[in-house]
């Protein structure tokens, strides 16, 4: 059996350890989760009958305030995955400097199987089902693969049919129910927020260069829209049905466009159809992989001919890939830090449900920005000063500043 993904996660924790040198009880309380709950979740269906189905809640760590992490909709996501990303979650609310603990969440199902009604459904029983361990200053959740604003609002209400109304239970939400103007694109921005600073600090121009994106969902269109703004012609995107390429650049507002009508990628005008795989391989300067999990693996990672790999998805690259990755001198920008526009923007949002404010979305893209370029820039520069690749240092300056709270709390 191949090594686990919550394995692969504390493989960097352990490297981190080595960088930072802390004593064995915090390793022990770091590689391991706080709370997990399972729970069963039975579905009516509508054509009679009941799906049912397994939901989890993780809570890896939350000295430095309250648990927070997505929900995810997957067959795929099982205790291992959800234990995996809360990890991740950890560091990069540590990384990015905001107070939230981290946590995830996941119900391995695949919705595309699913009626609306009965999407609905499920997610107003997962959410009472875990509503004990839920609370504005206990754990908030926000949306992750296969799961959107209108997912958010059903577990707002939900939440808010036991403890009263209560929009900062989740973030992610409609704009209508406390939702901030620009959440949505953050984790997109965010990772060009990102890119746009590595460049500045390697002396590359962002402008001209070529740009390849696996997943056409919230973050993979918005780093799509994002660099597109900025001239980076991209090649090719990705979702789950197959890729396509067009060499002189994609119209990527027609794709959106497109996309919004329900159209497959392939039905854009003059474009060749790829695979994932093939997408992957392709020689552009930027590769972001925007979809599920370990896609650069041990035994492909050789083939990538990006010069930079920007992670928009979370653990887009085993350990072993990322070891090939930077063997072969590839910039990589990793998920902890790349995509954590997402949870900064939900972490303004939450702070805003609580004030009952909301900022304008360009006031969020500026604070936005100011985060993004402060954390990219402390894990360069922590990098540096190591003498180690940019993952390690993200998960380092992560461990130290959340050992330093465990310990301050006096936990151990
Ligand atoms: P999404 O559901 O909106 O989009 C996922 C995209 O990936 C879709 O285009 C889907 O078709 C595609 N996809 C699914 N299976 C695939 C496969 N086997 N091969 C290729 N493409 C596939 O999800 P999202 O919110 O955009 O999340 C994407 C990644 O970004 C995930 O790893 C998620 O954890 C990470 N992430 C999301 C956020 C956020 O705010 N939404 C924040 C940080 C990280």
């Amino acid at each position: 059996m191949g090594t686990s993904v919550f394995e692969q996660v504390n493989r960097w924790v352990e490297e981190a350890f080595s960088v930072v040198g802390l004593d064995d009880h915090l390793y022990e309380v770091l590689t391991t989760t706080y709370r997990e709950i399972s729970v069963q979740v039975p579905v009516p269906k509508e054509s009679g009958g009941y799906h049912v189905v397994r939901g989890y809640r993780v809570q890896h760590n939350g000295a430095r305030g309250p648990y927070k992490g997505g929900i995810r909709y997957h067959p795929d996501a099982d205790l291992d995955e959800v234990r995996a990303l809360a990890s991740l979650m950890t560091w990069k609310t540590a990384l990015l400097d905001i107070p939230f603990g981290g946590a995830k969440g996941g119900v391995q199902v695949d919705p595309m199987q699913l009626t609306t009604a009965e999407l609905e459904a499920l997610t107003r029983r997962f959410t009472l089902a875990i509503s004990h361990v839920l609370g504005v200053y206990r754990d908030i959740p926000a949306p992750d693969v296969n799961t959107n604003a209108q997912v958010m609002a059903w577990m707002m209400d939900a939440y808010s049919s036991r403890a009263g109304y209560s929009p900062a239970i989740v973030t992610g939400k409609p704009l209508d129910l406390g939702g901030a103007p620009g959440r949505e694109a953050a984790t997109g921005r965010g990772v060009v927020y990102v890119l746009e600073a590595a460049c500045k600090r390697w002396g590359l121009d962002l402008s001209g260069m070529t740009a390849a994106i696996q997943g056409f969902g919230n973050v993979g269109s918005w780093v799509a829209t994002e660099l597109d703004a900025l001239g980076v012609r991209v090649v090719a995107v990705s979702d789950a049905f197959g890729g396509i390429r067009r060499e002189r650049g994609l119209d990527v507002p027609a794709l959106r466009e497109l996309q919004r009508e329900g159209g497959p990628l392939t039905d854009a005008e003059g474009v060749e159809p790829i695979t994932n795989e093939e997408l992957l391989r392709l020689d552009v300067d930027v590769l972001v992989p925007a979809a599920l999990g370990n896609v650069i693996r041990g035994d492909n990672a050789d083939e990538v001919r990006a010069r930079i790999v920007a992670e928009g998805a979370n653990h887009p690259t085993s350990p072993e890939g990322d070891k090939v990755l930077a063997d072969k001198g590839i910039r990589i920008l990793p998920d902890v830090l790349a995509n954590g526009g997402g949870v900064t923007g939900s972490y303004f949002e939450w702070t805003q449900n609580i004030q009952q404010f909301r900022w304008k979305e360009e006031r969020f893209n500026e604070e936005l920005r100011a985060k993004m370029v402060e954390a990219y820039e402390a894990v360069a520069d922590f990098a540096d000063a190591h003498g180690i690749g940019m993952r390690l240092a993200a998960f380092s300056l992560g461990l130290e500043r959340v050992a330093r709270a465990v310990r301050l709390r006096g936990y151990v």
